[in-house]
């Protein structure tokens, strides 16, 4: 999506270890025009596929969640980070983190990830689709079914992408990063 990458060249950082900061408009300071651009994107490329609720994970993917949410006018559920003491029928998953180098465990009521919904997924990042294993994980718990994955930006270098389409599942990024080698960032074309 040409306004993304232009964005991501322009406002974009590279850190070391493969990591690129986008505080500037979508992980700090969050850019609400171009998130809607993107949810419109997210919309058009899954245009076709029965969706009957949006996922996603705390906290940068519920921005770009709530917006395709809103225009398919469906409900966005986002997993959470802790576990909250009062939450009743809990699905749990561990995630590893790469860029915090820990495990932490994500949790969803099955009150709102139910059996038989089709699901699409949207995040901010897919890097080695650690955070995307732990999905798959509790959407088959639910029972529920993986209709599609939306990814604002891809690190195709960390090749979580491989896996997830190897599964065959529908995976749309909408900006792709082949390399932040020399901190020098490169897009596809
Ligand atoms: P994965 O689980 O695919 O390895 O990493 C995905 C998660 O890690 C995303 O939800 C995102 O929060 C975080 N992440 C991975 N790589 C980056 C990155 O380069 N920059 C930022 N800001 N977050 C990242």
């Amino acid at each position: 999506m040409k306004a993304l990458k232009e964005r991501i060249l322009q406002d974009g950082k590279c850190f070391e270890g493969g990591i690129l900061k986008v505080d500037n408009f979508i992980n700090h300071q969050m850019d609400p025009i171009l998130m809607k651009s993107m949810a419109v994107e997210f919309v058009r490329r899954f245009a076709g596929t029965p969706i009957n609720k949006i996922l996603t994970i705390e906290a940068s993917g519920i921005a770009p969640a709530i917006m395709v949410g809103y225009l398919l006018e469906l409900p966005v559920v986002f997993a959470k980070k802790k576990k909250p003491s009062t939450m009743e029928n809990m699905l749990t998953t561990t995630v590893y983190s790469f860029t915090k180098d820990r495990s932490y465990d994500v949790c969803v009521s099955s009150d709102y990830l139910c059996a038989g919904d089709k699901v699409l997924f949207i995040d901010d990042f897919l890097a080695n689709g650690n955070a995307a294993k732990g999905i798959i994980d509790l959407v088959e718990k639910a029972g529920a079914e993986l209709v599609g994955m939306g990814f604002l930006i891809e690190k195709s270098f960390q090749h979580g992408g491989d896996y997830l389409r190897g599964k065959g599942i529908h995976v749309e990024s909408l900006a792709i990063i082949e390399s932040l080698d020399n901190c020098e960032i490169r897009i596809k074309e």
